[in-house]
């Protein structure tokens, strides 16, 4: 058998370890994870009673068009039904861009250090990635302009960036669009933009009528505790959104996703009491940080980084052992690991289990 040549020796996605497994390997029944920036008080109330109602019609295919769900965003949001798109999980609507805009050759650009699921699709799709540092953990907008030729198809921006949790200023990215030629496409990732407080942030939807090559992604994943049923969103122009929608298949998300995220999206109360416990504890987080002398990046979503100045795997092996679920591995912060926030509960026990793993390994 001959699979594509440039799939070869592409690596497996490696998300944050399952509960479950942690559970049985280490013989812990207490685990706490912290990895996938989840939310850790699960979702609306309305959203169960929405998916048991919904139970009822599981053996008929769903919407693929989700136009209930379509038209609830849409209001939500301020644009037309046609400027939307959903698939399974934002990670879907990344592969549909790729696929229906990427030829073997093409190049794209994508900060070092940012979601890989940029990366693995366009590697895919056999589009050549140009991966410009990040300058102080930031997207350095400038050499990312620099790099633009007319091979380039798609530039990434993840804001607040996946893992460093750092933005991009409404004004440093308008200035960036304002010079990008037309004909390239840029893509903000906006999956944690429900938990930024910072009056800097620009909110990209409000750039889709200046900037049509521009398309906006979010997700139910984040702040709205869907993760499980896997609905994220495009919003863009109508006439790219067409062309994402062509290669998209037909009943790529499930009545029960649709259901719940239409409940969901009725619950702000939900989200915006989410958004205040996220950011008390993140403040949380950083007051300890300091206290443990420790440095971190300024943080914007739901999870930070902080330095915790050995190498990162160590670390991640030891809380581990703790019953404590974190990411680390980064390959441009080596010595950093990636933690969620969580309830306040979860918070001290990292806190905690944290201050010992790094006390015993300076011994
Ligand atoms: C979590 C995440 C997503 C997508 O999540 P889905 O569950 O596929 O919707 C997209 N981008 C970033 C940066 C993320 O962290």
């Amino acid at each position: 058998m001959k699979p594509k040549s440039h799939i070869v020796n592409l690596p497996v996605y490696q998300p944050g370890k399952p509960i479950e497994e942690v559970k049985r390997e280490l013989g812990l029944d207490e685990v706490i994870k912290l990895a996938s920036n989840e939310n850790p008080y699960g979702s609306s109330p309305l959203v169960k009673d929405a998916i048991l109602s919904e139970l009822e019609n599981i053996s008929v295919y769903p919407d693929g068009g989700a136009v209930n769900l379509t038209t609830a965003l849409g209001q939500h949001l301020g644009v037309n039904n046609d400027q939307i798109i959903f698939g399974c999980g934002s990670d879907e609507i990344i592969a549909l861009i790729t696929r229906a805009f990427f030829v073997s050759g093409d190049e794209t650009i994508m900060a070092d250090q940012t979601f890989s699921v940029y990366k693995s699709n366009a590697d895919i799709e056999g589009a050549v990635c140009i991966e410009v540092p990040l300058k102080d953990g930031i997207h350095d907008l400038d050499a990312m302009l620099a790099a633009v030729n007319e091979r380039t198809k798609i530039i990434w921006i993840c804001n607040p960036n996946n893992p460093t949790g750092t933005i991009v200023s409404g004004s440093a990215l308008t200035t960036f669009l304002d010079a990008i030629p037309p004909h390239v496409m840029i893509v903000l990732d906006e999956a944690y933009c429900e938990f930024v407080t910072d009056s800097s942030y620009p909110d990209g939807i409000t750039l889709l009528d200046k900037y049509p090559n521009v398309v906006v992604l979010r997700t139910f994943s984040k702040i709205y505790g869907l993760a499980s049923l896997r609905i994220g969103y495009g919003v863009g122009n109508a006439k790219v959104i067409k062309l994402i929608n062509q290669v998209r298949e037909p009943f790529n998300t499930s009545r029960i996703a649709q259901a719940a995220a239409v409940a969901a999206l009725q619950d702000q109360e939900f989200v915006e009491k989410c958004k205040k416990l996220n950011a008390e504890g993140m403040v949380y987080l950083q007051g300890e940080f300091d206290r443990l002398g420790l440095s971190y990046l300024p943080a914007h979503g739901n999870f930070i980084m902080v330095d915790v100045r050995r190498p990162s795997g160590d670390v991640f092996q030891s809380l581990l052992r703790k019953g404590i679920i974190i990411r680390a591995g980064h390959q441009k912060y080596p010595s950093y690991i990636r933690v969620s926030v969580g309830t306040p509960e979860q918070n001290t026990m990292f806190i905690q289990s944290l201050e010992q793993v790094l006390v015993l390994a300076s011994v």
